[in-house]
């Protein structure tokens, strides 16, 4: 496990830039305004054609360029879907906009693997394809167990969510899915059948909720059984869903869309707890739920390890000096530094509150610990901030206490706070420590 803040910034923003989507529509105010959203809101590059005419042409310039399409049924030169076919027949993920809707056309749509479709009968129609586009697109960093004896009716399943993008794994009995489930170990949602030789759907609820929360991972049952108390016993035993087969293949879809969604909002949740509202770092609090867990590990495997507090030098004078705006701004720019410098590795940084940072060493004695501590003030003694033209700098004092023993998590930071205050105390801009203590004794 790495300790760094990165899984607080939207997880799925990263590669957009990149990706191509084909937007088919003849109307000038739909196409403007979509254009314009997947470019903003999504980060996406877009290809707008409105024509089957121009569809081929684009295609015939970048045939495997495009991540995702939004295809209008009825264009002025294609009334009937024929687009739809094209960008099907391409291979391209595609989601359906389309105005003329009825249960002829809505069998006709959902025989081909598309991804979903949008109606444009209403005031959300532009809202909700943005967000059908976002949730595919997101949709591919989730993992779907799929658990089902019946490969074909596995099958179905597993075409289903991989048309909505997912990426899907597969197992034949309950067995083998907490097979599945240790081997992969990112899977979030389970969708379950319930009679299977080995272990029923029932049984395997039971289990994965023994090892996982609701909050990380759901778990859908699905069956055809008559009995009309299954889903509710499902329920029970902590499934988050349950559907009776046969199934209509767009409540499955959104029955697993609310769920993933649920997970989501609940891992911004987690995020906007644990970090720090003006550096983004983490914050105190997972700090403190965090550190302690991480200790014991090390503790456990004997590997040696330190904190340090680490107190940026007379802010105060600084805030009076230059107002509490640009002290933020120095307060931004220290972190980001602290964050760069710490970036991939295992220890966990955090600001602990006002301009006191605080880092957990794993993999280092106090000694080790005290020498990288030397090279982080040094070099954010040598950050410059700009601010109202004038260039500021920093010095920071640095308290390191080494992590010995058992104890509560605030000894080793009231342990590093004192060497923090006999830095400042012995002139600041320094690094102290036990060890320098013991040095110092037999000098
Ligand atoms: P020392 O060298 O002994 O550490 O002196 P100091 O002035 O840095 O320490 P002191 O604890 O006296 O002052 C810290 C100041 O940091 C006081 C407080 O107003 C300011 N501060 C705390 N949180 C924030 C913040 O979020 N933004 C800004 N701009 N200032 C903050
Ligand atoms: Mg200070
Ligand atoms: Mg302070």
């Amino acid at each position: 496990m790495v300790f760094r803040a990165d899984f607080l910034s939207d997880g799925h923003s990263h590669r957009r830039g990149s990706q191509k989507i084909l937007l088919v529509e003849d109307s000038r105010m739909f196409s403007s305004v979509l254009s314009h959203r997947f470019q903003t809101e999504l980060g996406l590059s877009v290809t707008h054609c409105a024509s089957l005419k121009q569809l081929n042409e684009a295609l015939a310039v970048d045939e495997h360029g495009f991540t995702m399409a939004v295809v209008d049924l009825n264009l002025p030169d294609s009334p009937h879907g024929e687009a739809l076919d094209v960008a099907i027949a391409h291979h391209i993920p595609t989601i359906v906009f389309t105005a003329s809707f009825d249960m002829d056309m809505r069998n006709r749509i959902m025989e081909r693997s598309i991804v979903d479709y949008v109606l444009k009968d209403n005031e959300f129609a532009l809202d909700n394809l943005v967000s059908t586009v976002r949730r595919a697109i997101s949709n591919r960093s989730t993992r779907v167990l799929v658990v089902d004896d019946l490969p074909s009716a596995r099958r179905v399943l597993v075409e289903l969510l991989e048309a909505q993008q997912f990426k899907v794994a597969e197992a034949g009995t309950g067995v083998e899915a907490l097979a599945v489930l240790d081997e992969y170990g990112d899977i979030e949602v389970v969708v379950t059948d319930h009679h299977m030789p080995d272990m029923d759907g029932y049984e395997l609820t039971r289990r994965i909720r023994h090892r996982y929360g609701s909050d990380r991972m759901r778990v859908i049952g699905i069956s055809s059984s008559t009995d009309r108390l299954l889903s509710a016993t499902f329920l029970k035993a902590g499934a988050s869903d349950f559907i009776y087969r046969p199934f209509v293949a767009e409540e499955l879809q959104c029955r697993i869309a609310l769920n993933v969604e649920t997970l989501m909002q609940l891992k911004q949740l987690r995020a906007a707890a644990a970090s720090d509202y003006l550096t983004g770092l983490y914050n105190r609090r997972y700090f403190y739920d965090h550190g302690p867990r991480i200790v014991n590990e090390c503790l456990r495997h004997h590997r040696p390890t330190s904190v340090a507090i680490l107190d940026i030098d007379h802010f105060k004078h600084l805030n009076d000096t230059y107002g509490h705006e640009i002290g933020d701004q120095v307060l931004k720019a220290v972190a980001g530094r602290l964050h760069s410098l710490f970036e991939g590795s295992e220890n966990l940084l955090s600001r602990l509150g006002g301009e006191e940072f605080a880092i957990l060493f794993t993999e280092m004695d106090s000694r080790a610990a005290t020498a990288v501590c030397d090279e982080v003030r040094v070099n954010l003694s040598n950050l410059k901030v700009i601010a109202d033209d004038e260039e500021l700098s920093v010095t920071v004092s640095i308290g390191v206490a080494e992590i010995a023993g058992y104890e509560a998590f605030e000894n080793y930071l009231n342990a590093a706070d004192q060497f923090l205050y006999m830095a400042k105390h012995k002139g600041r801009n320094q690094v102290y420590s036990d060890i320098k203590m013991t040095d110092e004794a037999a000098e």
